[in-house]
């Protein structure tokens, strides 16, 4: 599990596997983004496998057909693209998964995201679960859970993958505050911790660039903080903003970094703040 935050969740299944104890059915937060699908990917590897141990061999026929995308006794329902699963498609999956398997192993389905379930196909699925086949499992994940059948979801098990905040969500909050920092002559944050220097020393790189892009008005620009965009709009047309002043900001923003990664006893904190000082204080006007 490349995610750090998938380990814990995999080896309490494993524990279950171990112990012969798995539930039919395991549904979990829709976040491919944060590696839900990964997961759901590897727990069917794991239930196909003809050996598994704390994973999916890799090695056996059972693996060999499932990393080629054509295990026959593996199917996967990807509705991301579409309006919703109606009983049609839940009927043709159920046909084929109570046909005995073809490996002899397991029999996994993956719906991904179940919120697409129309009714209909959602009591079809409860139906199998009220008298679930050995060996059958079901990978479901949601967007909304609480949105699910409840008869449903107490058919199914939890999988808390306790997923972390996304990373970008709070930096889109410090970008948007140094922006006011920069731009609105407030006073720069306070930061002691070193690493939190470097957080920032990122953030400002991205904004930088954000900004400079914005001034360019390229049509395809592609900005790292994309909920600021109307925010960059405003500036663009308040400020006459200067795209080399821009870059060559983002330029003193990666020779910081390599100063403070080169030297010893650097006091980053302060010398980011020197620079943010100095930005404000000139701005990146063409006029001043
Ligand atoms: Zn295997």
């Amino acid at each position: 599990m490349s995610y750090p935050w998938l380990r814990e969740p995999w080896l309490r299944l494993i524990d279950s596997a171990k112990q012969q104890r798995l539930a039919h059915a395991y549904y979990l937060r829709h976040a491919p983004e944060q590696g839900s699908d990964q997961f759901l990917q590897t727990l069917a590897n794991f239930l196909l496998c003809q050996q598994p141990d704390k994973s999916a061999c890799g090695q056996c026929k059972s693996c060999k057909l499932y990393q080629a995308g054509s295990h026959p006794d593996f199917w996967h329902i990807d509705a991301r693209e579409e309006t919703s699963i109606g009983i049609d498609e839940v009927r043709k999956l159920q046909n084929k998964l109570l046909q005995t398997a073809n490996q002899g192993g397991a029999r996994v389905a993956i719906i991904t995201p179940a919120d697409k379930l129309t009714e209909q196909a959602s009591n079809a699925i409860l139906k199998v679960l009220e008298e679930p086949p050995a060996n059958m499992f079901w990978l479901i994940s949601v967007q909304q859970p609480e949105q699910l059948l409840p008869t449903l979801r107490s058919r199914m098990q939890w999988i808390n993958l306790q997923l972390p905040a996304l990373a970008g969500n709070d930096d889109h909050e410090s970008a948007n505050s140094l922006l006011s920092t920069l731009f609105a002559g407030a006073l720069p944050p306070v930061i002691k911790d070193k690493s939190k220097a470097t957080e920032w020393l990122d953030i400002t790189e991205r904004l930088l660039l954000d900004l400079s892009a914005a001034t360019q008005s390229i049509a395809s620009a592609r900005f790292n903080y994309t909920e600021l965009q109307p925010r960059y709009r405003d500036l663009t047309n308040q400020h006459n903003l200067h795209t080399e002043r821009l870059l060559k900001a983002v330029d003193e923003c990666r020779q910081l970094r390599q100063r403070y990664r080169q030297s010893k006893g650097l006091n980053l904190p302060l010398l980011l703040s020197l620079c943010w000082q100095q930005w404000t204080y000139h701005g990146f006007n063409t006029t001043t």
